[in-house]
């Protein structure tokens, strides 16, 4: 019996065998994550998957038994996966996943476009905590829908084939930075001031015209996609950093790519819920609006999730409060890992280090662990017994050093509902940047947790 704790590096623990399993199961991961970057692109990539593993549309109508797969896609931009299966509900509950797809980045404002010194912009307005300065003179690519007058959707997705365009936001030279390099790290790069370039080529013959650059750019997208300027007031549009995601070192150990938080959790537990073979009823949510507080129909904070267990409930003639009260989550987000060049923004002890397995949050929040799900001892012991269990690498940390800053999850809009929660994610250097770091060994272990946990 080990008297003392030590965390182990899964890479060192792990045979030949394994370590196939973790680099073979990163090549999934990479891919899903190229045709996710918005949490519309995650949903409805979830859908195919999902029909592709034998799921169908879920109805509230619906009466489901034992052995039946559904999904439930929420407005395209938030995905239930349900595998109903044998014991009883009222007794054992549901074993709920949920991760968020949606991700940090810069909005199209509702009245965008403009022009300037004979270039034509397009006006952001950024999506979740970003620092500012990080999204300038970079790829962009532009992804999303724009409803048409008449309710036709237009799908826009540019700047991520090899053949297209990007788009741009610049940054002021170093030569004539001084003043700029004087401001605090958070003002340099003004929110005003993220607006991309999307062309220069004016109107041929419209010389006379006032924004002629504008008048040519408009002329296109309604040639290729039927939009007029008045679109964008109904449309869903942002951009994201362009490009695929990359492995990182000599020896591909890690992955960089944007929007790993929280893509790295929602392909693990999504991979759990198509792999498993349970008696127990499972539920995978790709939960949208996380990055700006959880609201609306499609985030967390939503009845949405009250219906889908209801809806299981009742079909199996079960009260719907038991069935709850009987439920038990798994809140998979990723954690702040251990970064040794900001050494002095962690708590040693009680950081989670890159590939050192699932990260365990007991509780998040700021300062006094303000709004935090607090997950009670109970509950961490029954998570500890499947993981050692079933051969997961897990360790566990707190977001950073006290009163440094802080963070939440969903974890508390699920516990809210009487249902037991719990942070289970993996740790990410460089969180919310435009391009992210995340271990291979890490989340293949979130898969094994994920997979233990749905057993
Ligand atoms: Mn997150
Ligand atoms: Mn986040």
């Amino acid at each position: 019996m080990d008297l003392k704790y030590t965390r182990k590096n899964v890479y060192k623990e792990a045979d030949g065998k394994e370590l196939k399993n973790i680099y073979d199961f990163a090549e999934g991961y990479k891919k899903f994550l190229d045709n996710s970057k918005t949490e519309r692109d995650a949903s409805r990539e979830a859908e195919k998957l999902a029909l592709e593993n034998g799921f169908k549309p879920f109805s509230f109508a619906e009466k489901l038994k034992a052995g039946d797969k559904r999904y439930f896609l929420n407005r395209d931009k938030n995905i239930f996966l349900i595998r109903v299966g044998k014991e009883d509900v009222s007794k054992d509950g549901i074993r709920i996943m949920v991760a968020h797809v949606d991700s940090p980045r810069l909005d199209l404002k509702p009245n965008p476009m403009y022009e300037d010194a004979g270039l034509c912009y397009l006006k952001t307005h950024y999506y979740g905590g970003i620092k500012k300065y990080q999204w300038t003179a970079l790829p962009l690519a532009l992804h999303g829908v724009v409803m048409l007058k008449g309710g036709k959707k237009q799908e826009i997705c540019v700047g991520e084939d090899e053949n297209d365009p990007i788009f741009y936001i610049t940054d002021l030279l170093p030569h004539l930075a001084g003043e700029q390099s004087q401001k605090t790290l958070g003002k340099a790069i003004d929110g005003e001031n993220l607006n991309a370039v999307i062309g220069a080529l004016p109107a041929v013959g419209d010389d006379e015209e006032k924004e002629c650059v504008k008048a040519a750019v408009l002329k296109l997208l309604n040639k290729k996609y039927g939009i007029t300027e008045v679109d964008f007031q109904c449309s869903e549009l942002c951009f994201v950093p362009a490009g695929k995601a990359r492995d990182v070192g000599f020896d591909g150990a890690l992955i960089s790519a944007y929007g790993h938080d929280d893509k790295v959790c929602a392909y693990p537990e999504m991979k759990a819920i198509f792999d498993c073979d349970s008696p127990h009823t499972v539920v995978a949510v790709f939960a949208d609006k996380e990055e700006v507080g959880s609201d609306g129909t499609t985030g967390m904070q939503s009845k949405v999730i009250c219906d889908v267990i209801d809806t299981i409930a009742n079909s199996f003639g079960a009260n719907p409060i038991e069935v709850r009260y009987n439920s038990k989550c798994i809140s998979a987000d990723v954690t702040a890992g251990y970064d040794p060049a900001y050494a002095s923004a962690f708590e040693k002890r009680n950081s989670t280090f890159m590939s050192c397995g699932a990260a365990v949050s007991k509780y998040t929040g700021a300062r006094g662990k303000s709004s935090t799900n607090d997950a009670s001892a109970e509950f961490m012991g029954f998570i500890r017994d499947i993981f050692d269990d079933n051969g997961v690498y897990w360790q566990t940390g707190e977001l950073g050093a006290i009163d440094i800053g802080g963070g939440g999850t969903v974890a508390k809009y699920i516990s809210n509902l009487g249902i037991d929660t719990v942070d289970v994610g993996v740790p990410v250097l460089s969180m919310h940047a435009p391009y992210e770091l995340i271990s291979k060994a890490d989340v293949y272990s979130l898969y094994k947790a994920c997979l233990a946990f749905c057993k």
